[in-house]
């Protein structure tokens, strides 16, 4: 299938369009491996449904999941347990505060963690996922997704050196999770496994490709492999739209309305799911979009990446609502 010169094009000016918001944020300077890339990158990959990669900027680079990987864990222990024995131990429910707050979890005492995207959330079904050890878990996490992109992805050990070193609030946190019994493995190992899944690298390719996967339902529609339940993509969208920014999830809906989940290295994945054009009522298929920018805001999402989406989508007429 061929691709669409006028795209290509149009994502390359976005791209140095929207380089410039990066002074809204900084590289995240809590993970000292983070905190030094260059805060002026930015790159985009997008894919649609026959294949075609679009791909501007600085897209050579590779970078961390980081909280990517917690709609990924929350997919790959879904898929392995069903979902009815996920969502029993961790709720669908946004919090407003920030991904690492202990205050939705230590002042509002749930019977579970609100949602998989908080760090409370995310450790605890990290802990879950198959595998004895830590590693075992690891790797389970990580054949998944190879399977989803195709080829062998590594951990970056650097990163995940750095964040074990630094990681003090989520250590707190997975102490509180031990002594509320949300946590069936020892704290050291949970951590093990919820710092080595953040630590694992990919390029805009990978994260516009699963983002392609998780918009047609577990569906790829390349391979024509299914590889997850249309239940376990439509709640992982729920939680992309309400949680997935952090917690400007509500903004982000309102001005990109695109499930995604980012990251604090200034990863963000999008799932652009088929629709209707709202002017024109012609079927536009999907696409997945990967965007890395890392320069972060307060909030933790890349800032000239969320830009970059807020005018692609307002171009486009993506938004789902
Ligand atoms: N590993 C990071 C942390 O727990 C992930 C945070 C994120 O990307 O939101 O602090």
């Amino acid at each position: 299938m061929q691709t669409n010169p006028h795209i290509q094009e149009q994502l390359e000016a976005w791209v140095e369009e929207n380089r410039g918001h990066a002074i809204l944020g900084t590289t995240a300077q809590y993970i000292p491996a983070l905190g030094k890339e260059d805060p002026s990158q930015l790159g985009i990959c997008m894919i649609d449904d026959n294949g075609n990669y679009y791909c501007a900027g600085d897209t050579d680079k590779e970078f961390t999941l980081q909280s990517i990987s917690k709609a990924l864990t929350f997919i790959a222990l879904s898929c392995n347990y069903g979902l009815d024995f996920v969502l029993e131990r961790v709720d669908v429910e946004p919090t407003g505060e920030a991904f690492n707050s202990i205050v939705p979890f230590e002042i509002h005492r749930p019977n579970k963690p609100f949602n998989p995207f908080i760090n409370a959330g995310a450790i605890t079904i990290s802990a879950l996922l198959p595998g004895q050890t830590s590693q075992k878990k690891y790797e389970f996490l990580l054949r998944f997704l190879e399977s989803l992109v195709g080829h062998p992805l590594e951990l970056d050990k650097e990163v995940y050196d750095s964040e074990w070193a630094s990681s003090h609030r989520n250590r707190a946190l997975a102490y509180y999770l031990k002594e509320a019994k949300f946590l069936e493995i020892e704290v050291e190992e949970a951590l093990d496994i919820y710092i080595r899944q953040c630590a694992i690298k990919v390029s805009t390719k990978d994260l516009a490709l699963i983002g392609l996967i998780i918009a047609y339902d577990g569906y790829n529609p390349i391979t024509k492999v299914k590889h997850f339940s249309d239940e376990i993509a439509q709640v992982a969208k729920v939680l992309m739209v309400t949680c997935g920014m952090y917690n400007s999830s509500g903004n982000f809906a309102a001005h990109v309305g695109i499930p995604a989940k980012s990251g604090v290295s200034g990863g963000i994945m999008a799932a652009v799911p088929p629709k209707l054009h709202s002017q024109t009522y012609e079927f536009r298929a999907g696409a997945g979009i990967g965007v890395y920018g890392p320069a972060i805001d307060v909030q933790g999402n890349s800032a000239a990446g969320t830009m970059m989406l807020r005018q692609i989508s307002k171009e486009w007429d993506l938004s789902i609502f």
